[in-house]
């Protein structure tokens, strides 16, 4: 496997010949009492057994963590090896629930699990940025049954994250102020776009969606990094209410979904010395971004290119308050 870069957009791109191997579904090699794939990576509770979150590197990762990245010219282009890291977080022991159905224990649990991945790949300075995520449903390409999410640790910052992170440090350089703190802000005033808000954390849905019943969730106090933020850690079982509340109503209207987690790239190697983005701590806001696949008919061209939604973040937002969730 390859990396690619469009000189265009400046984003990289993995190119790989053939599909990766899924681990077999069956038996499934996540259950308790199966062969395990590897020895965990990290398992929470530490010291329990049986433990209830489980880390493993995949089986057949799209990114191999040996090796440098090798940048290399092709011409006018750019390439590198695929270094990286590819991981399986096991949320929970049993295979048929779903993590809107755990305690707000366990998915801060799940929540800790991320943090202290996070942490501990970044110790690694090839790795520019690591995605959190966790697709669930068919439709949005769940491939894994087991109630899991999983991590890629890259050499490069994924291209979404890559515009937010600069229009982040463009607002702060006119206005020196967070964008996402201001735009919480007015959330929080306007209540249209609001699905729930607590004393530390705030979901609603964008006011530019990029599709019906987006949500993003976010702390109402200002921090840059997920796994750093010593107030998510005081605050866990409040998080992890609102993302199970979210996760509650999402699924009412929705037959699958991708949640990903946007924090601060890795600044410890280049990226630093590069001395871009010196005012990260001001200007990026750590966030959860759930994005909904509800069933459509197919679109014109111009959807693909365009994001296009047929439901509007307000009517979005009224419905999924509407919605009732466990207590
Ligand atoms: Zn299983
Ligand atoms: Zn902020
Ligand atoms: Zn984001």
């Amino acid at each position: 496997m390859e990396l690619r870069k469009d000189p265009i957009t400046r984003s990289w791109v993995a190119i790989r010949n053939g599909e990766p191997q899924e681990p077999p579904a069956e038996p499934c090699p996540f259950c308790s009492g199966a062969q395990q794939p590897a020895p965990p990576l990290l398992t929470l509770p530490e010291n329990s057994a049986p433990a209830q979150v489980r880390v493993f590197p995949q089986t057949d990762p799209l990114f191999r963590i040996e090796g440098e990245t090798a940048r290399a010219a092709e011409g006018i282009y750019d390439k590198m090896r695929a270094v990286g890291a590819h991981e399986v977080i096991v949320e929970l022991a049993e295979h048929g629930r779903r993590l809107s159905q755990a305690s707000d224990e366990e998915i801060a649990r799940v929540l800790e699990a991320y943090a202290r991945r996070l942490a501990d790949l970044k110790k690694d300075d090839r790795f520019k940025y690591i995605s959190v995520f966790k697709n669930v449903g068919a439709a949005a390409g769940q491939e894994i049954p087991h109630p899991h999410s999983e991590l890629v640790a890259t050499p490069f910052v994924p291209r979404r994250v890559l515009h937010e992170l600069r229009s982040a440090r463009d607002y702060w350089e006119l206005k020196e102020r967070c964008l996402f703190c201001d735009m919480l802000r007015q959330e929080l005033d306007q209540k249209t776009r609001l699905v729930e808000a607590t004393e530390n954390y705030a979901a609603f849905c964008p006011f530019a969606t990029r599709s019906p019943y987006e949500i993003w969730l976010l702390p109402r106090r200002h921090h840059h990094s997920f796994e750093t933020d010593t107030r998510r850690a005081a605050t866990a079982a409040a998080l992890a209410r609102l993302l199970r509340h979210t996760l509650e109503r999402v699924e009412q209207l929705a037959e699958g979904y991708h949640l990903v987690l946007h924090t601060n790239p890795n600044t410890s190697g280049t990226l630093q010395r590069v001395g871009f983005w010196k005012s990260l701590p001001e200007d990026f806001h750590w966030h959860l971004e759930l994005m909904p696949l509800v069933a459509h008919k197919p679109r014109p061209y111009i959807a693909k290119e365009v994001y296009f939604t047929t439901v509007a973040p307000e009517t979005a937002a009224a419905r999924l308050r509407a919605l009732s969730v466990t207590d």
